[in-house]
């Protein structure tokens, strides 16, 4: 059952609700002008792939938060246990606006890699959305809970969602679109940072300093044909992000990294939202083999990993 659907909200109230939700790669990124409000208009493709966070929330008294690794692996250092984290503030949210109290003890098991550019603190709060509207019976609409979505993140609609989507406005309009199953993917996450708001500042920057016209954000009409197609070599070349410039010039070990991935036989390279996060398109799993093993050897990355796609958005995995 998915989190969204209605369901029988009789007197039953759970003890504890589990979702999943996967991470989120774009396929590509389309940024335009500077809007009033700090924000950049752009048009995405967003592309939910399978490596997943769930998050359990139990009743309880009050508020609290815990992170714990999903897998032994899993990498969770700096990702905070209070208020600065993007689930407290959803469980808030959503307590707020549908007057309640925000009674819940909510434990994240992290398997997407940390601020890679993945989306995984959006993935989050999305998922903290669903499982406080499901554990406090608020029962919420769709577009509702889209709409607190929205005001919690860019990537936290899409989060919801899941699939393939076009994102457009800051990222937080989403229409799905029709895109083949099965594509197989080589996540490479660096060894380093970058921040989003730097990322797009010089962005801009780099287009003033190069004279460059600033575009009406789009999505280019050959990457929505042929990712109807399925065919990794036609996808890989129609990938693109105007933000990769900017991510290459604040950390060029990325710019090394993509040619790493491309001379190992990958179908496309590309940075993923702002980096530093890269995501590397294969054909199969013998060319998936060989990718990973250049981006493990190169001593670059933190982790690689790999992950198929499209992957369905935020799901209610057990209720007790
Ligand atoms: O919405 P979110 O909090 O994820 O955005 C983080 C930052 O990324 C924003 O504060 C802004 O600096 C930048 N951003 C942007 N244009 C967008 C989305 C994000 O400039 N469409």
């Amino acid at each position: 059952m998915t989190a969204l659907e209605d369901w029988d909200d009789g007197p039953f109230r759970p003890e504890a609700v589990t979702v999943r939700v996967p991470a989120k790669i774009n396929l590509s990124l389309s940024v335009g002008p500077l809007r009033p409000d700090g924000y950049h208009e752009l048009v995405t493709v967003f592309h939910a792939v399978s490596l997943y966070d769930e998050v359990i929330a139990r009743a309880a008294r009050g508020l609290s938060l815990t992170v714990d690794p999903l897998r032994r692996d899993s990498d969770v250092s700096g990702v905070p246990e209070d208020e600065r984290n993007l689930a407290w503030q959803a469980a808030l949210l959503l307590a707020e606006h549908a007057r309640v109290e925000p009674d819940v003890r909510l434990t994240i098991r992290k398997d997407i890699p940390v601020a890679g550019g993945m989306a995984g603190g959006s993935a989050d709060a999305a998922a903290t959305l669903v499982a406080c509207d499901r554990l406090w019976g608020t029962g919420l609409p769709r577009d509702e809970l889209h709409e607190l979505a929205a005001r919690l993140g860019s990537d936290v609609p899409f989060a919801l969602h899941g699939g393939t989507a076009i994102g457009t406005g800051r990222g937080e309009h989403i229409s799905p679109v029709l895109a083949a199953a099965g594509l197989q993917w080589v996540i490479a996450v660096l060894d380093a940072g970058l921040s989003t708001p730097k990322v797009f500042e010089t962005c801009d920057m780099q287009r003033r300093r190069d004279s460059l016209p600033i575009p009406e954000p789009d999505v280019h009409p050959d990457l929505m044909t042929t990712l109807r197609s399925g065919d990794a070599e036609r996808i890989g070349a129609a990938l693109y992000n105007d933000l990769q410039p900017a991510a290459i010039e604040l950390l060029p070990e990325i710019g090394e990294l993509l040619e790493t991935g491309r001379a190992a036989g990958a179908a496309g390279a590309l940075v993923s939202g702002s980096g530093p996060t890269t995501v590397f398109l294969v054909d199969g799993p013998v060319s998936a083999g060989e990718v990973e093993e250049r981006l493990r050897t190169s001593g670059l990355c933190r982790t690689v990993r790999r992950a198929r796609g499209p992957v369905s958005g935020t799901q209610v995995s057990n209720v007790r």
